[in-house]
């Protein structure tokens, strides 16, 4: 008998169940790139459990905690159309209308008029949130919620190895500093 080629379709709630249970499986690590003796690349694709609730509209919308344009009657750019369009909240103290899609990492600055689903299609390359076209979560298939999963993993890490880079960088220059003041010594 052929194989049915239809997509598993399954529901939010068991979506939850199947993270759960991946969660479980002891990979409490969080995502790192490693390289294998042979040279291949190896992802030890897992996320702490707070970046796990991100991939759902509820998770991002949590963490909008003070954005600006809430508080203004008839704005288009609330904190519920910045969570639906896939974005979380990357406020500062100086910088409180800044927010990054989950998915694909691109980071903006909005204004209070702003669609912010239509700015995300207009300044992403590619974006597998983009890619599902507002599909509701409960229609969401396994392999929706995975293509998700990794565009929240591969935006991690390279937020992380940014950051690493950034340390590295430091380093570097307090060490040629201390050098320069030694020879001068
Ligand atoms: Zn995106």
């Amino acid at each position: 008998m052929p194989r049915s080629k239809q997509p598993m379709v399954v529901e939010k709630a068991s979506i939850e169940a199947f993270y759960q249970a991946e969660w479980n499986r002891e990979l409490s690590e969080m995502s790192r790139v490693s390289f294998t003796d042979e040279g291949e690349v190896s992802i030890d694709c897992n996320l702490e459990p707070h970046q796990q609730t991100l991939i759902f509209t509820a998770g991002r919308v949590a963490t909008f905690t003070r954005w600006p344009f809430d508080k203004i009657d008839n704005a288009t750019c609330t904190s519920t159309a910045m969570a639906l369009a896939g974005f979380k909240s990357t406020a500062t103290a100086g910088c409180p209308e800044s927010a990054c899609c989950v998915f694909c990492g691109k980071e903006m600055l909005f204004e209070e008029n702003d669609d912010p689903w239509k700015e995300h299609i207009e300044h992403t390359r590619f974006c597998p949130f983009v890619e599902l076209d507002r599909k509701k979560e409960s229609d969401w298939t396994v392999e929706d919620y995975l293509r998700l999963k990794a565009g929240l993993i591969a935006t991690d890490i390279l937020r992380q190895n940014r950051e690493d880079l950034e340390k590295f960088r430091n380093g570097v220059d307090e060490i040629r500093q201390a050098i320069k003041e030694k020879i001068r010594d």
